[in-house]
């Protein structure tokens, strides 16, 4: 069970303001919404030292009263920011704050206008409290994990020369969504030779060929959590390029691996596995940072990057995956998902990495 009441006073103690004011419309902050109460439909919340008090309309009012009983709840019936604003008044608050980076600047402009009193852009709070995560979220994002994992390994028979990445992302993801998949974590990266050195690429008609690298960056999510693991194959045959360039993957992961415990930062962790790359000569060829947090959002804090700010501690999840891109050859990515512990970690991701694996 979540205890949501520990959540919400966790984030009042972390602010100096009287209240705090989220709005989730069009999914404008569906995360926090979720994180502070369960509540997966649209609407807004105010917490304040004396309640958490949420309103949605009429689209949402019965979804409300199974998610969330125990929370009051006032349905909107015109426009939210009048109606909310009312509602702030009413309760005589001169300080609420906000998330900068969840709330759009027309609400932010529209709610200082009404209000009249104090609006406070915190950059995001919610997150912050996020990062850390409780024995819960920790099942939930294994669990995700391990439905990803065996989905990847039901698709491998499937693999043949001729297939498109976009069939295979396609098949992938159906496959996924009959494992109990709520859906796919992100759109799903099938990419095939020359185009696994693309590393944000979106599958398309390419079709599989002998020697060609075959990259998979996927990911489900399961009770609101997600997963995020990259694992690459070779089809029906290994290049000595590939192999090479795998071999080096893997050795970045491994350090990568070996650094993260409570009390590394971001910056070191990163640096460890891209002065493996680097030494070999492809430090261009590496251009993102090593790892970021999952859970409720795919990427979240910490990040492992040479511009992070972070230093990990104990219940974080991070990925740690290098990569190394051949622009018209092809590229690998190795990516795992671990929890950080007292004293190392707890790597969560368990296909086969340790050689390059033909399939097809
Ligand atoms: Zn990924
Ligand atoms: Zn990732």
């Amino acid at each position: 069970m979540i205890d949501y009441d520990k959540r919400r006073d966790a984030l009042l103690e972390s602010l100096d303001t009287d209240a705090f004011l989220i709005f989730n419309l069009e999914g404008s902050d569906s995360v926090s919404m979720f994180y502070l109460t369960g509540f997966t439909g649209e609407g807004a919340l105010l917490l304040s030292a004396k309640e958490a008090f949420l309103m949605t309309d009429s689209r949402y009012t019965e979804q409300a009263s199974r998610e969330v009983p125990g929370l009051p709840v006032k349905e909107i019936k015109g426009d939210y920011l009048k109606e909310v604003t009312t509602i702030l008044k009413a309760r005589k608050l001169k300080r609420v704050a906000v998330s900068s980076k969840r709330m759009t600047y027309y609400v932010v402009e529209k709610l200082r206008e009404l209000f009249g009193e104090e609006i406070i852009a915190f950059e995001d709070p919610v997150m912050a409290l996020r990062r850390l995560k409780d024995p819960e979220e920790i099942a939930r994002i294994r669990e995700a994990t391990r439905l990803t994992e065996a989905s990847l390994t039901s698709l491998l028979g499937e693999i043949k020369i001729g297939v498109s990445e976009r069939e295979l992302a396609l098949r992938l993801e159906v496959i996924m969504r009959k494992n109990g998949a709520e859906k796919i974590a992100f759109d799903l990266i099938v990419a095939a030779g020359e185009n696994s050195a693309l590393p944000h690429y979106q599958p398309g008609e390419r079709t599989l060929r002998q020697g060609d690298l075959l990259l998979f960056d996927i990911g489900a999510q399961l009770d609101g959590y997600c997963s995020d693991m990259t694992r690459v194959f070779a089809v029906k045959e290994v290049l000595s390029q590939a192999r090479e360039i795998y071999e080096l993957v893997l050795r970045a992961n491994q350090a990568g691996i070996k650094a993260i415990r409570a009390g590394a930062s971001g910056v070191a962790v990163d640096t460890i596995a891209r002065d493996v790359i680097a030494q070999a000569g492809h430090k261009e060829h590496f251009g993102h940072g090593l790892g970021h947090g999952v859970g409720l959002e795919v990427h979240e804090g910490p990040r492992l990057s040479p511009l992070s700010k972070d230093t990990l501690q104990p219940g974080m999840t991070v990925t740690v995956e290098p990569g190394v891109y051949l622009p018209g050859f092809g590229g690998v990515r190795i990516e795992d998902l671990l929890i950080v512990t007292k004293n190392g970690s707890e790597v969560l991701t368990s296909l086969p990495k340790d050689r390059l694996i033909e399939v097809g």
